[in-house]
């Protein structure tokens, strides 16, 4: 039988009601059939680490088990962002909804489409932050030391809501 792969999903919004694309894209991961077990952080309300001129995100970070492969995750994200309206407008500009796969197992994964771990989670408050609420020793068998990654990185976040 093929292993369920544990994923971590970094979730963000700050157009039209930010918080429900965030609780509804979750919503959306937790029903989808080739997840299972999904959970999500808390939220925060973070700075837009782009152009200044747009409103404050909302962030969390989901996990989940999945059997699909890396790439089919990527589909899936990025078809759940199509169904939020996800416009290309800027770079890290505003969006209606961002998932990003951050950890896919213990991967490494360098491909035109997808790196992971993703390439700025490890200097990221908004990632990291929620990661370690779900995963609170960061500790995972890839070779990084997330804690160190943490302990470098300010809390610069504003809670917002619990995590299930
Ligand atoms: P950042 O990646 O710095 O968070 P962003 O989320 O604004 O920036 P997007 O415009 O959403 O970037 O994505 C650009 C491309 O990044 C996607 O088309 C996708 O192919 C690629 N990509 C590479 N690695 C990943 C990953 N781990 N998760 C999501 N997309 C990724
Ligand atoms: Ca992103
Ligand atoms: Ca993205």
């Amino acid at each position: 039988m093929k292993a369920w792969i544990d994923i971590y999903i970094g979730l963000g919004s700050n157009l039209d009601q930010p918080l429900d694309h965030v609780e509804q894209a979750f919503s959306t991961l937790a029903q989808h059939k080739h997840l299972r077990n999904a959970r999500i952080s808390p939220l925060y309300q973070s700075k837009p680490v782009g152009p200044q001129d747009q409103p404050d995100f909302i962030n969390a970070v989901a996990h989940a088990q999945t059997q699909l492969g890396p790439h089919d995750v990527l589909d899936l994200l990025q078809s759940i962002e199509q169904q939020h309206g996800r416009k290309r407008l800027r770079h890290w500009g505003e969006r209606s909804l961002d998932c990003d796969l951050l950890l896919y197992g213990n991967a490494n994964i360098h491909t035109p489409r997808l790196t992971v771990p993703h390439a700025h989670m490890h200097e990221r408050s908004f990632v990291l932050y929620p990661l370690a609420d779900l995963v609170p020793q960061l500790c995972f068998d890839n070779g990084l030391d997330f804690s160190r990654f943490l302990s470098r990185v300010p809390f610069d976040l504003e809670p917002v809501k619990k995590g299930i």
